[in-house]
């Protein structure tokens, strides 16, 4: 069965009473090549069990069946559980989860079914929804190999920016905290059903075993960064003053001079590590 052909899609899922529903985000693959290039690409390890959000009819959960040890697949849509019971009956090392990935605790499901595994994340994501889901990947402190995601464009343009650009904000110098993003290829709308307005991309991001940046207070750092690009356009000091209205304008001025900065810098300009740096001297 080719669950990417485009008839054997509909067929599928008009056989099961269902169709694509936007309001979860499905825009499925249609295109055998690129499940089997991002099944390929996600993991180096063969022996890892895969955690895939949204398998939705299964393409990319076949894949992934077939390189990796197990793959525990969450999705959200019920009506879609019986079709993957169908379409992936032939594999005895998926298990499908009817559930939220917004709402599971991934690291107890993690505990029960793969203790002591070797863990990456492989997934097609939904549009809505792509960087709670990050977020809450990389905040879950699960010790994820890596994960892998096909996001909007735009997005992984975003996730994989290098300080300075413009696509750079709090979402990238967040993520280089937690790991090394990567963009991996990128996916024309025409290869999905129904096809999005924009095109895909995939983004591979290698976590940490040890972060090279430990800022003194995660919560501060990352206020920091929030605060910087909450407020583009305006130099450093000027928004970080609005984040923290505890600190006079002459005190974080010289707190980013000692820093090494001019006091004009934006936020933009600055890596994972200078904003930790920054956040350590404001203690
Ligand atoms: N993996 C399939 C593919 O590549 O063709 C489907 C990908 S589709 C872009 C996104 C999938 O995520 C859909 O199956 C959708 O029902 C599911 N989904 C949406 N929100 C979800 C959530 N919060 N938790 C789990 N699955 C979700």
């Amino acid at each position: 069965m080719n669950l990417c052909d485009i008839r054997t899609v509909r067929d599928i899922l008009s056989a099961f009473g269902t169709g694509t529903k936007k309001s979860f985000g499905q825009n499925f693959l249609i295109n055998q090549s690129i499940p089997e290039r991002i099944a390929e690409n996600c993991c180096d390890d063969n022996d890892s069990v895969i955690i895939e959000i949204g398998p939705g009819i299964g393409c990319l959960t076949a894949e992934l069946a077939k390189r990796y040890k197990k793959v525990i697949a969450f999705e959200i849509d019920e009506t879609l559980i019986p079709v993957l019971k169908y379409t992936l009956g032939e594999f005895k090392n998926v298990e499908v989860i009817n559930q939220d990935i917004m709402e599971v605790d991934l690291a107890a499901v993690i505990s029960e079914k793969a203790q002591g595994e070797k863990i990456s994340v492989c997934a097609n994501l939904p549009y809505y929804i792509t960087t709670p889901i990050l977020m809450r990947l990389l905040e879950s402190r699960i010790a994820f190999d890596s994960i892998t995601v096909m996001v909007q464009a735009e997005v992984a343009a975003r996730l994989s920016a290098a300080p300075g650009t413009a696509d750079y904000g709090a979402i990238t110098a967040s993520l280089c905290y937690y790991g090394q993003p990567q963009k991996l290829f990128t996916v024309s709308a025409g290869n999905f059903m129904p096809a999005p307005k924009v095109n895909s991309a995939v983004v591979r991001i290698d976590l940490y075993r040890e972060k090279p940046v430990v800022p003194k207070d995660e919560d501060r750092f990352f206020k920091v960064i929030k605060a910087a690009f909450g407020q583009r356009r305006k130099t450093l000091v000027n928004a970080l003053q609005t984040g923290f209205p505890n600190y006079s304008k002459e005190d974080l001025t010289a707190i980013i001079t000692e820093c090494g900065f001019d006091e004009r810098v934006r936020g933009e300009k600055l890596s994972t590590a200078d904003f930790a740096a920054i956040a350590d001297k404001m203690a």
